[in-house]
């Protein structure tokens, strides 16, 4: 069985006496790998590496780095084919979705070529006679990234990149239910250039990411992943002094306003509830509908062509949707399913029991969709991260709103309607980090900031985009005086002692 450690210094570092935890097919339930969890010691001498490379790697110039970033962008793109299949082996996607996900990533890349610009600080001369004021943004030191199972490229792509570019060194830490692409990710980002102790991997689980949040080397923590771990990173890592993003689970939902465009709705709604088996942050898993006649439109058409849906292995290219990701979640979503059934919802399209001939033993549930969900039910406060859709019914825009505003957790949210003045009005009040009107994902590109409000995120910064640089440097202010012509010397209010 193929035994996966870590990348230390560039190197496979493996220890005979590691414990470890098996890494699955979803697709076939059959184990593919056994995974080294790193302990303390494995951890600290990636620190430390990460640590005594941020000296050369900080005093390069920008450019130097972007052209190390420009390289890495041609090498993932050339790999491509082989990065999917890593992705979609592990976690079951389609290998469409995971070469979605991993252009996502690589676009990030393409933001980080910019950093000689992204790093330009603001200049004002003459704040005194003579005395210019300007600002720099300093890289952090060695930098931490801690990622989920279901985004194996995307997610450790919104981090390393930015924070290489803007002169920080990184140790990731990936899923341990997904951890070979983010390994072959960081082998090729040192075939680019990157110097190999400026960026590690370590694999493994609580043991590792404690040692990463506790560690004084580590200056900052990026996190994305469940809600009660993303709250336990950012406090532990504040705890300790870090800088901390923690990114945290999702129930997003779509108000569908009676005069939306119902078969748009519907592709909406089967793209973005059951696409990656409903595996995703940015998944829609609560349609709002205002109004009874719009509710029976979305419920009848969605239920019909969530029935036409192919789900299936990722090495069948008809598959629209895979195997949820590990057996664990799988029963946690078929419990949330009989859940809602007990507590009354109607479930007009159901994916259980769904058997595969050759994949018996593999994690499927076929798409879900429940009308007449209450707002206090279990499956609609929590985050099920399966493909299951709950209809929600409103009488009004103002009570969908609310309900939107009303949940614990604020990643996306969007609109379908054809009023300019509704939309308008739910991008400026809802309590949600990313809205969209008539776009099911309401994605920010890499240029923008990717993040959530409420219990989706805990810390100050977004992801990636302009908070990106932000959360990976530090603020400097200059206050310069050089006399120029004059003889006087500059002219400058500056407290004294006399
Ligand atoms: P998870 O929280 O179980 O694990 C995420 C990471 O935390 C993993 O690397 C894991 O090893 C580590 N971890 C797990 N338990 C830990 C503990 N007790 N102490 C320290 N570290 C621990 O999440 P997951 O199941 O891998 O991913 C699914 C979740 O991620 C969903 O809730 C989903 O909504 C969320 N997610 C959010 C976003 C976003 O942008 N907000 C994006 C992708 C996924």
């Amino acid at each position: 069985m193929q035994r996966i450690a870590h990348l230390i210094g560039g190197e496979p570092a493996s220890s005979s006496s590691a414990r470890v935890g098996p890494v699955f097919n979803p697709a076939t339930g059959e184990q593919t790998a056994e995974l080294e969890l790193a302990s303390k010691s494995t951890v600290d001498s990636a620190i430390t590496k990460a640590a005594t490379a941020f000296g050369e790697w900080s005093a390069r110039t920008p450019i130097n780095r972007a052209r190390v970033l420009f390289r890495y962008k041609e090498l993932l793109s050339a790999n491509m084919d082989e990065l999917a299949v890593l992705v979609s082996r592990e976690h079951g996607k389609t290998i469409d979705d995971a070469k979605g996900s991993i252009t996502r990533g690589i676009e990030i890349v393409e933001f980080a070529c910019g950093i000689p610009q992204l790093l330009k600080g603001e200049f004002s001369s003459n704040v005194g006679t003579g005395v210019d004021s300007y600002n720099l943004r300093q890289p952090l030191g060695v930098c931490a990234g801690i990622t989920p199972f279901n985004f194996p490229a995307m997610v450790p792509l919104w981090m390393f990149p930015v924070a290489l570019a803007c002169g920080n060194t990184f140790v990731l830490k990936p899923s341990e239910k997904t951890p070979s692409c983010p390994l072959r990710m960081v082998e090729l980002a040192h075939e680019a250039g990157v110097p190999k102790d400026v960026l590690q991997v370590v694999n493994g689980d609580k043991e590792a990411v404690d040692t990463l949040l506790k560690d004084d080397r580590v200056k900052a923590v990026s996190f994305v992943g469940s809600t009660p771990i993303a709250e336990y990173i950012y406090h532990t890592g504040s705890a300790h002094n870090k800088r901390v993003q923690a990114l945290g689970g999702a129930k997003n939902h779509m108000i569908v306003m009676p005069d939306a465009d119902v078969s748009q709705v519907t592709d909406a709604l089967i793209g973005s509830a059951f696409g990656s088996a409903g595996e995703r942050c940015m998944a829609i898993s609560v349609a709002v509908c205002v109004g009874d006649d719009t509710a029976d439109s979305v419920r009848d058409s969605v239920a019909k062509a969530a029935s036409n849906l192919n789900v299936g292995p990722y090495t069948d290219s008809d598959s629209d949707f895979g195997p949820l990701s590990n057996k664990a979640h799988m029963d946690k979503v078929l419990s949330y399913i009989d859940k809602g059934v007990e507590e009354g919802a109607n479930l007009v399209a159901d994916g259980r029991n769904l058997k595969l001939q050759g994949y018996e033993n593999g994690y499927f549930v076929g798409p879900c969709v429940f009308d007449n969900v209450k707002p206090d039910m279990t499956i609609y406060k929590e985050e099920i991260f399966g493909p299951v859709l709950g209809i929600v019914r409103q009488d009004s825009y103002a009570d969908a709103l609310k309900l939107v505003d009303e949940h614990e957790l604020g990643n996306g949210a969007s609109l379908f309607t054809n009023d300019g003045g509704v939309s308008r009005h739910f991008i400026e009040q809802s309590k949600i980090g990313m809205v969209g009107i008539n776009v099911p994902i309401p994605v920010p590109v890499a240029y923008h900031s990717f993040g959530g409000w409420k219990r989706s995120l805990f810390g100050d910064h977004h992801m990636h985009g302009p908070e990106g640089i932000r959360f990976y440097t530090k603020l400097k202010t200059a206050t310069v005086a050089w006399p120029g012509g004059k003889k006087t010397g500059p002219e400058f209010s500056i407290p004294t002692l006399s």
